[in-house]
């Protein structure tokens, strides 16, 4: 089992092998990865140490390739559209994320960014400015940034939850409902939902069935 089998293209393989010096899939993106790419929602229970960063980020960056059309390089924009959103619970996670997606996307044209709170709103939305595919955000500092008209999610592709447990501990659904409501409204098409929790509680069973749709359950 390699990542070679997985049809991933050539610059993410190459990113995989000399970059993030991966050998092979872990279980969790064996399984994950092939569904996610054929388009399918997915539940899929992984803990922290899984490799479920790359098991959400590997399908979103070929979608990302795939969606992203030659005049969205190098547009300066007021106004931020991602493509994909990733949402997690701290800044540490976040950062963590953004850290290691911008590896995956070496060389591949694809723009990454985070947003978290507890710091300063100005020097993100700069880097917003500059182009974004990929978002990485908490659910408190993309609201803010979507109240500011900094952030717009109306082409969101792609969705993925990431800790929702914890995520729910924190307290975030109400503005995780909110965030996924504006998802689910016109002028935004249709997406992609993945959620990862490292438990499956009663409340993730909820969330999946309301913002999943015809989904995979994986448990690793
Ligand atoms: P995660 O569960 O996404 O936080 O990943 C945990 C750690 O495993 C990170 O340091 C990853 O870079 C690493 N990792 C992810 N996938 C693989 C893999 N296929 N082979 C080796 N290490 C990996």
């Amino acid at each position: 089992n390699t990542f070679a089998e997985i049809d991933l293209g050539d610059v993410l393989n190459d990113n995989i092998k000399n970059i993030c010096k991966y050998v092979k899939p872990t279980p969790i993106q064996r399984h994950a990865i092939p569904v996610a790419l054929a388009g399918r929602d997915l539940m899929a229970c992984a803990q922290t140490g899984s490799g479920k960063t790359a098991a959400f980020c590997f399908p979103i960056i070929c979608g990302v390739l795939k969606t992203k059309s030659p005049e969205s390089y190098g547009w300066r924009s007021p106004v931020a559209y991602p493509l994909a959103l990733v949402l997690s619970p701290t800044r540490e996670l976040c950062c963590q994320i953004f850290e290691e997606a911008k590896k995956f996307c070496f060389q591949t044209g694809v723009k990454v960014a985070v947003a978290y709170g507890g710091a300063p709103i100005y020097p993100q939305l700069r880097s917003l400015e500059r182009g974004v595919d990929i978002l990485v955000a908490t659910p408190g500092r993309l609201t803010d940034m979507i109240e500011r008209s900094k952030v717009s999610l109306a082409k969101i592709k792609y969705l993925a939850l990431d800790e929702a447990d914890r995520m729910l501990d924190m307290g975030f659904e109400p503005q995780i409902r909110k965030i996924v409501e504006r998802l689910d409204m016109p002028p935004c098409g249709p997406r992609q939902t993945m959620l990862f929790s490292a438990t499956f509680p009663s409340e993730i069973q909820r969330m999946a069935s309301d913002f999943l749709q015809n989904y995979i359950f994986l448990s690793v």
